[in-house]
């Protein structure tokens, strides 16, 4: 059987987490917590990056920074996870979705300036498999209409555009370290922060409101409660088996490449007699092999692909049922314009079994079998 995922072990996760042990300082803010942050930091050159429980509670953090409060409005595709739209939905914002392009599936530029009105506060670009958004033309939008830019780049760690690192772009950038994702603690998450403004309150809303940062450091003798927070600061336990991920993060960046490349090359003869398409890279990203998808006919042909897959003991699975078709997604949100590629290009993709150290047989094994469904010879 090739499962879907295997969450990766790459190195010193055990050594990392004995030390921790045998030093018994377990709560958050350590030195493994350290030690990721200044690796986040001088591997993606931003200004402050912080660790936190999950990529969802960076997005919430993300959203009190903004300030995002009753009716205001965010801009954001419907083709992304839950987390994106509920940490502003939870602040009171209602949320306008934009349609993808067919090509990436990241939110289509072209069409944001559109749904830009008086309430609209912040957009949240979503890097989706993690190949970018087009920023430049996004970054500018944001500034002539003076919003916020908080980048989802939970799939996009180690990926860039024009060779600055997803989630560093816009002025607030969310990192995942879920067991799903290319480096993980199981559940993790990482907010960016690129600019000095945010700096000061980013680290108090993760300390429950409190300046027990600055108390840390000396900065004032005692840490009292300054602003709204909660806890979105993780366990060392976390932090260290994350930080045996990030020492190897290079290795498993290669390797996960590799793997891409091969299912891409075996593939393109599919995709050339129109069988199936594959995943477009624009020019100037570069990407971190988050995942492998193909697009089939239609959404029968792909359920069909699934089961022939399954039968023959490869698991494959299809991706986000768009937010404003779900029932939340209705309440609180509402789509800009045509759904002209949202619906249609979703019910298409199958995303297939990807992993750290996903041996070359196993990928040849898995392409025969979609080359076979095909009624074709390799
Ligand atoms: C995984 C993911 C999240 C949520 O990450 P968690 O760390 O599980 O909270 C949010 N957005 C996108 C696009 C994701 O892929």
């Amino acid at each position: 059987m090739i499962p879907f995922n295997i969450p990766s072990v790459v190195g010193n996760e055990f050594t990392n987490i004995s030390k921790l042990i045998e030093s018994k300082k377990f709560c958050g803010d350590g030195e493994f917590t350290n030690k990721c942050n200044k690796w986040m930091e001088k591997e993606f050159d931003t200004m402050k990056a912080l660790l936190t429980t999950s990529c969802t509670h960076a997005l919430e953090m993300a959203a009190i920074l903004a300030q995002i409060s009753k009716d205001d409005e965010v801009i954001m595709p419907s083709y992304t996870f839950v987390s994106s739209a509920n940490a502003f939905v939870l602040r009171g914002a209602k949320i306008k979705f934009v349609d993808i392009r067919p090509d990436t599936m990241n939110i289509n530029e072209r069409l944001i300036e559109e749904a830009i009105t008086p309430r609209t506060k912040a957009i949240v670009p979503v890097h989706y498999a993690g190949v970018s958004c087009e920023m430049d033309m996004i970054m500018e939008v944001a500034k002539r209409n003076n919003l916020i830019i908080i980048e989802d780049a939970a799939q996009g760690v180690m990926s860039t555009y024009k060779g600055k690192a997803l989630g560093t772009i816009g002025h607030l950038g969310c990192y995942s370290f879920h067991e799903t994702k290319n480096y993980h603690c199981g559940e993790g998450g990482a907010l960016l922060v690129n600019e000095l403004e945010y700096i000061e309150r980013s680290e108090i809303i993760r300390e429950k409101g409190t300046d027990r940062s600055k108390f840390l450091r000396g900065q004032v003798d005692k840490y009292t409660w300054v602003d709204v927070g909660s806890s979105y600061l993780p366990s060392e336990l976390n932090a260290a088996y994350l930080y045996a991920q990030f020492e190897k993060a290079n290795e498993v960046n290669q390797n996960r490449l590799k793997s891409w490349r091969q299912y891409y090359e075996i593939l393109t003869p599919l995709s050339r007699e129109g069988f199936i398409n594959l995943p477009f890279i624009p020019e100037h990203c570069e990407h971190n092999a988050h995942m492998f998808y193909i697009k089939t006919k239609n959404i029968h042909e792909r359920t069909n692909l699934i089961d022939y897959l399954r039968k023959n003991n490869v698991i494959a699975t299809f991706h986000y049922v768009p937010l404003h078709s779900s029932i939340a997604g209705n309440e609180y949100g509402v789509f800009q314009g045509n759904d002209e590629f949202t619906t249609k290009e979703s019910e298409r993709l199958l995303r297939l079994p990807f992993f750290y150290d996903l041996h070359s047989d196993q990928i040849e094994l898995i392409c025969n079998l979609i080359f076979k469904y095909y009624g074709r010879d390799r």
